[in-house]
């Protein structure tokens, strides 16, 4: 947790997005990043190599450009590709997800997450994340974090950048894409949002640079996304 700050005025965060003023029914989280910082914590460069290995590349596909480290971007990239090979895609899953399990249990809060969660109160929540079903249930146990609904990845649907998680948590709290918000730190969730007709609010994290495009709202960090979702920013 940071030392409580004021909270920026409206004017000096980028962009809208609609409906993120307060009004969203549910709140759809990524998790990595978002919520908990997982992805530093785990050895994604030795789960990519131990993946390829058994399950073999695949061909590159276009992803967005975004801020995780080389080998997390890969590890996720191939996992996009073999989309439609389920049982490849599994033995690269299963393989990977013994890394992120490891690291869950050094996972630690993002700054700002105490004050956030309870901005949500009273709202539906899902968490749309790209880690495995375990290591999210692991992180989401070690800190505390309650939520209707969880998608993690499966075979059974696209991860993210593809819309298909972001449609599946729709469907399963029944709400509206304009009546939820999401709330990510990757132009990978601003992708899947966007493909899904969900309003979008960034974590620039500091990031002078990012993809976030103009139709999203970019705040810094969880502080400031809690402004918003209460109806102050
Ligand atoms: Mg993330």
């Amino acid at each position: 947790m940071t030392a409580a700050r004021p909270a920026p005025p409206v004017a000096a965060m980028e962009g809208r997005a609609p409906g993120a003023g307060g009004r969203g029914a549910a709140v759809l989280l990524d998790l990595d990043k978002t919520l908990v910082n997982v992805e530093d914590h785990v050895d994604y460069c030795r789960a990519l190599r131990e993946a390829r290995a058994v399950a073999g590349t695949a061909a590159q596909v276009v992803v967005p450009r975004t801020h995780w480290a080389r080998c997390a971007l890969e590890a996720m990239r191939l996992l996009v590709a073999l989309a439609g090979e389920r049982d490849r895609w599994r033995l690269a899953s299963d393989i990977i997800e013994r890394y992120e399990l490891a690291g869950a249990a050094a996972s630690a809060p993002m700054s700002g997450l105490g004050g956030f969660l309870a901005a949500l109160e009273g709202r539906r929540r899902a968490v749309v994340t790209l880690l495995g079903p375990r290591a999210t249930e692991a992180v989401l146990r070690r800190h505390g974090i309650r939520a209707d609904l969880v998608v993690a990845r499966d075979p059974a649907r696209r991860i993210k950048p593809h819309p298909d998680q972001v449609e599946a948590a729709l469907a399963l709290l029944g709400v509206r894409p304009e009546e939820a918000v999401m709330v990510g730190d990757s132009e990978w969730d601003e992708a899947a949002a966007r493909a899904a007709g969900v309003p979008f609010i960034g974590l620039s994290l500091g990031r002078r640079r990012h993809g976030f495009g103009a139709g999203s709202l970019v705040v810094r960090d969880l502080e400031e996304a809690a402004t918003v979702l209460r109806g102050g920013g």
